[in-house]
C-alpha cells in the first residue's frame, strides 16, 4: 500500500516528538483494496491538547471527540488521540469518552474489522483482529460479539449494509443474524443520520442493497412501504444522489418517506413527481408540454431523464425535442401575454381561462404561438378583442 510523502511525514513528526501516530480505519481498508482513499485519518496517543501545541494553526471544532485537524503541508488531515468508549445508554453515542495509549485498544472500539486496522509510517501493518483475512475474503464482520456492538450502536447496523454495497463485500453469518435480532434499535437513531447512510448506498456500485435495510427491519420507523419493483433498477440510474433517491421511491412507490427521513424539499417534489409521472399512461408530446407546465422545467425533465432509464421509455427523448424546438410549454412562454388581454377587454377570471386556452391550443399546434393567430383563436372562443 502507498502511503503519500505528505501523510508519511506528519507520522514521522508525530513519532520524533515522541507519540505513537498511525493511519487508521478507511484510508487503510481502502489503500488495502488499491483504491484511492479519500481522506487520511491518524491516530495517535497523543492528546487533543498536545496536538494543538504541535499544531497552533490547527482546526479544533472535533475536539470534544478527540480529533483535531491538523493543517500539514497545506492539507488538512483529521488526527484523533486513542480512545475507549464506555456505556452507551441510548445505542447512539458513548456516555464519554476517555483517551488511551494502546493501539490495540482504539482499534476494538471499532465498527468492523476491515476497519480496525492501522498501519504506521514504515507501512508495517496493525491488525489484530483479522481485518485483513475479512478484506480478502470480501467479509464484513463486526469487531466483538455482533449484539453488543449494535446495541452499543445502531447505526453499525445500516453501517454493515451500505458497506457491504460500497465494497461488494458480504456480511458475515452472526453479524447478520445480530442485524437481525438488534433491528429495532435503530428507532433510537436520529432521521438525519440513517438517511446518510442510505444516501451512501445508494450512490454506490450496489444501491440495490437498500433493499438489505429494509428487509432486515432497519428502516421501519421512516419507510412502512414495501418495495414493489425490482431493486436492482437502481443500478440503471445516473449516479447521483437525486436520480438515485427517486429510484428508491420508485421502488416503494412512494415519496412520502422523504419527509420522514427530513430530505430537502427539492429531492422530495422531484421525487413525487416521477412518481406521479409513472402513473400516467400514454405519457406523448403534449402530455410532457403540460408536465413541464405543471411541475416546472427542472422537476419534470429529472423525472423524464430518470422514467427513461428506469423504464426504457422514450419519455426523455420526447422532452428533449420539444426543449430543442423551443416549443411553448408554459404560460411565460405564449405570445400573449395577461396585459395585452387585459388591453383587449378580457376581465378577472377571464384572463386565466384565456390563457389556459391559448396554452393548451400551443401544446397542440406550436407553429400558432404567434400574437396575431393567438388573438384570433381567443376571439373566437371569448368573443373579445
Ligand atoms: P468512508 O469514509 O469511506 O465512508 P470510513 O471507514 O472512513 O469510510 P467513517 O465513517 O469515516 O468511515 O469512520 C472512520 C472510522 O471510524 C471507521 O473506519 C471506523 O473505524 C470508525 N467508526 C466510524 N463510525 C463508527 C461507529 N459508528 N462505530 C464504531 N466505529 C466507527
Ligand atoms: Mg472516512
Amino acid at each position: 500500500m502507498m502511503i503519500p510523502d505528505q501523510i508519511q511525514s506528519l507520522l514521522l513528526y508525530l513519532n520524533d516528538q515522541g507519540f505513537q501516530a498511525y493511519l487508521v480505519g478507511g484510508c487503510v481498508r481502502d489503500g488495502l483494496m488499491h483504491l484511492i482513499p479519500h481522506d487520511w485519518d491518524v491516530c495517535t496517543d497523543a492528546l487533543p491538547q498536545e496536538l494543538q501545541e504541535l499544531f497552533p494553526d490547527s482546526l479544533s471544532y472535533g475536539i470534544r471527540h478527540g480529533t483535531v485537524t491538523v493543517k500539514w503541508q497545506k492539507q488538512l488531515i483529521e488526527v484523533t488521540t486513542f480512545r475507549a468508549e464506555s456505556a452507551y445508554t441510548d445505542h447512539r453515542r458513548p456516555d464519554h469518552v476517555s483517551y488511551i495509549k494502546d493501539l490495540s485498544h482504539d482499534l476494538s472500539r471499532r465498527d468492523f474489522t476491515v476497519n480496525a486496522m492501522a498501519m504506521d509510517a514504515a507501512g508495517v501493518l496493525h491488525d489484530p483482529f483479522g481485518g485483513l483475512s475479512d478484506l480478502e475474503t470480501g467479509t464484513i464482520r463486526t469487531v466483538g460479539s455482533p449484539e453488543s456492538r449494535f446495541r452499543e450502536d445502531a447505526l453499525r447496523m445500516l453501517r454493515a449494509i451500505r458497506f457491504s454495497a460500497q465494497l461488494n463485500f458480504s456480511i458475515e453469518p452472526n453479524t447478520k443474524a445480530g442485524i437481525l435480532s438488534c433491528a429495532s434499535l435503530t428507532s433510537a437513531l436520529s432521521a438525519e443520520r440513517v438517511a446518510q447512510e442510505i444516501e451512501k448506498t445508494l450512490l454506490t456500485a450496489h444501491p440495490e442493497r437498500v433493499s438489505d435495510m429494509i428487509a432486515a427491519g432497519l428502516l421501519i420507523p421512516w419507510i412502512k412501504n414495501t418495495i414493489q419493483d425490482q431493486p436492482d433498477k437502481l443500478r440503471s440510474l445516473k449516479r447521483n444522489r437525486i436520480h438515485r433517491w427517486c429510484g428508491f421511491g420508485l421502488l416503494l412507490h412512494d415519496a412520502a418517506f422523504l419527509n420522514n427521513l427530513r430530505l430537502d424539499r427539492k429531492t422530495t417534489k422531484i421525487c413525487s413527481t416521477c412518481i406521479h409521472i409513472q402513473d400516467q399512461e400514454n405519457r406523448d408530446t403534449i402530455f410532457w408540454k403540460q408536465a413541464v407546465h405543471q411541475y416546472g422545467l427542472e422537476a419534470a425533465m429529472t423525472s423524464a431523464e430518470i422514467l427513461s432509464a428506469w423504464e426504457s421509455t422514450e419519455d426523455e427523448q420526447i422532452l428533449q425535442q420539444i426543449l430543442s424546438n423551443g416549443e411553448c410549454c408554459t404560460v411565460s412562454n405564449l405570445a400573449v401575454s395577461g396585459s395585452d388581454l387585459k388591453a383587449l377587454g378580457y376581465q378577472g377570471k377571464e384572463i386565466g381561462s384565456a390563457l389556459n386556452a391559448a396554452l393548451q391550443y400551443v401544446w397542440k399546434y406550436p407553429e400558432q404561438n404567434v400574437r396575431q393567430s393567438l388573438l384570433n383563436y381567443l376571439r373566437e372562443e371569448f368573443h373579445h378583442g
